[in-house]
Parts: C-alpha cells; structure tokens; sequence
C-alpha cells in the first residue's frame, strides 16, 4: 500500500522508524525488535539504509519480513551520494520486485573523507537526482523525501534549503518526513514557511523519544537539532537514572505528539529505533486518539 493513500486526515496515525542489523550476527535480534514493532499495527513502517548504527545491506531483508509477516506497509529508505548509478538502479528493481512501493529518496552524508573531492563526475549529487530518475523509470513508486525544520546543516540559510526543497517536491516527491525537533514551535513555524513557498504535499513530522542520557547528545550531532529548556532540565533531573530518563523521554515524545494532533496534525513519525517498548508505550499513552 501507499503511503499517500494511508495518511489520514481526521484520526491520528503513528508510523514507526526502524534501522537494519550491522552485521549478521545482529541480524536475527534486529529482525525480532522489528517484528515486536510490526505487531503494534503502525500506519507504516520504514526502515533506514545506512544510518542509526545499520548498514544499507539488509535494509531490504528487513522490510521484506516486516512486510510478509504482518502486512504492515514498508517505506523503504534509499540513500544515492555514494553510490554508483548501477548500484541504485539494481537496488530500485530489488525493491519493486520484492512489491514495496515506497522509496524514501535521500541524498545521504557526504563521507568525511569526500567533503572537499571534486564531485563533478558523482552519479548523484543531491535527493532530487534519485527524486527524478525514480519518476523516470519508476513512476509507480510512492516517494518521500526528507526536509529539516532547522534547516539541514549544510544549507546557508532558511530560504535557500526551502527553495531546494520546493524543486525537489516539484520533482515527484508524494510526502516529506521532518527530521526530528524537539520544539513544536520550530515545526509549526516551518510549515507556514513551506506552504508560503508552495509545497503543499503532505508533512510527517519526526519525533524522537530520547529515553538515556547519552543519545541527547548524538542526537544534537545527527540533526542539529534545538534542545528547549525544559527538555534540557528534565536531561539534568533524570539523566543519571536511566529508568526514570526513560519514562521521561517517552512523556515528552507523547506531550509532542498530542500537541502536534491538537493543532491539526494527524500523521506522526516515530523514531522509535528498534524499542518495541518504548514504540508500544507511546502508542498506549495515545491508545484514545488512536482507537487502537
Ligand atoms: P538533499 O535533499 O539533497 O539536501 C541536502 C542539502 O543539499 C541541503 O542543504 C539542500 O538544501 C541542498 N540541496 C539540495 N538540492 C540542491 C541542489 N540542486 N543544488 C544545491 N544544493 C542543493 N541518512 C541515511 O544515510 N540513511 C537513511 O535512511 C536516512 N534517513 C533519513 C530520513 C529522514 C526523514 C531524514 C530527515 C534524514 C535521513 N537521513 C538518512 C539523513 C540524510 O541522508 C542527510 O540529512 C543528508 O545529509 C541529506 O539528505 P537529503 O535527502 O535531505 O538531501
């Protein structure tokens, strides 16, 4: 199923972020999480392709399980900068034939050690290549893309990474997914941005459930992201006692997610990263909204 065709308009929905095994040893115990996770009967699932500690080998693997087991849709992830145009293609017709029919299409970081190489030869320079070559030879997937509240980090200014975005939506993006923000504000402030622009496809906003101390500050790293006072003291308050961290970071993620719904929000995306507990927490705490 598409995405496009599940995000509801008057009744909120959680979807669930899940990342593949590093290796194969991992493989098995990542495939149980996801499947705990599959179980919850999320609008969609979608599973990343070499971020969050996962390589992009067994990103298919997993969403083809998640898939088969539990009809659950799948959002598969793909990343194109390193990548070589064959590599992408052969990967795109892996995922058709498996039948998901959503792509994530994103660009990916630039390793560290190509930051300054000349990338004038690079198959794929930014997401709106993938965006484009996917409605050229794969019109019938469903595409998201991703886009940053906060501005993504390489961008100079707020207006300049909107105006990347609006071509890139104008490309064939169906939906977009926010990176993770910690304050609503940031996101309600975008979305005026964004539609003032003209993007008018539907935005899933990301939320993160921070539930120990030391993802606080890898989060920060990974996404820039503003960290408000009051998340800031409940860090200080909790962070030396993990169990309470974590019933504090799953209450703040719930508190987001109620105030994004109450002001007209019905679809979020939950960073959940392979904690089927914290993914099943959250969905309790809403289970009324949710009819579930
Ligand atoms: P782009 O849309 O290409 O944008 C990257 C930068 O280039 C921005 O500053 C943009 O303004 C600028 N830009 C865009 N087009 C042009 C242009 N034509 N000319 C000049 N500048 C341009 N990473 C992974 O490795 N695997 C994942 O599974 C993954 N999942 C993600 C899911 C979400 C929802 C989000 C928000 C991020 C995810 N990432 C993932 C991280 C993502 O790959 C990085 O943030 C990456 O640096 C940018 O990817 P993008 O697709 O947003 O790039």
């Amino acid at each position: 199923m598409k995405i496009i065709d599940i995000i509801t308009q008057n009744k909120l929905s959680l979807s669930f972020e899940v990342f593949p095994p590093k290796s194969e040893t991992s493989f098995e115990s990542v495939k149980a999480a996801t499947e705990e996770i599959a179980r919850l009967r999320p609008a969609f699932m979608s599973v990343t392709y070499g971020a969050g500690g996962g390589t992009s080998e067994y990103t298919l693997d997993i969403a083809k399980n998640i898939k088969k087991l539990y009809g659950v849709p799948t959002l598969e992830h793909l990343t194109c900068v390193s990548s070589t145009r064959d590599t992408v293609r052969k990967k795109i017709e892996e995922i058709k034939a498996a039948g998901i029919e959503n792509i994530m299409a994103l660009r990916g970081d630039i390793p560290a050690e190509l930051q300054n190489a000349d990338r004038s030869d690079w198959d794929y320079k930014h997401a709106i290549d993938l965006v484009l070559e996917l409605k050229e030879t794969n019109p019938d997937f469903c595409i998201g893309g991703a886009c940053y509240p906060e501005i993504h980090p390489e961008s100079a200014n707020q207006k300049d990474d909107i105006k990347r975005l609006k071509e890139k939506v104008d490309a064939g993006c169906d939906f977009l997914t926010t990176q993770m923000f910690f304050d609503n504000n940031l996101l309600y402030n975008f979305l005026y941005k964004i539609r003032e622009a003209g993007i008018t496809v539907p935005v899933i906003p990301g939320i993160m459930p921070i539930t120990n101390a030391n993802q606080v500050a890898r989060a920060i790293k990974l996404s820039g992201s503003f960290m408000p006072q009051r998340f800031k003291s409940l860090v200080d308050k909790f962070g030396a006692d993990p169990a309470a961290m974590k019933q504090a970071g799953i209450a703040y993620a719930t508190d987001q997610i109620i105030d994004l719904y109450a002001n007209g929000i019905t679809n979020v995306h939950v960073y959940s990263m392979n904690k089927p507990d914290v993914a099943a927490k959250i969905q309790n705490n809403l289970s009324d909204m949710l009819g579930k």
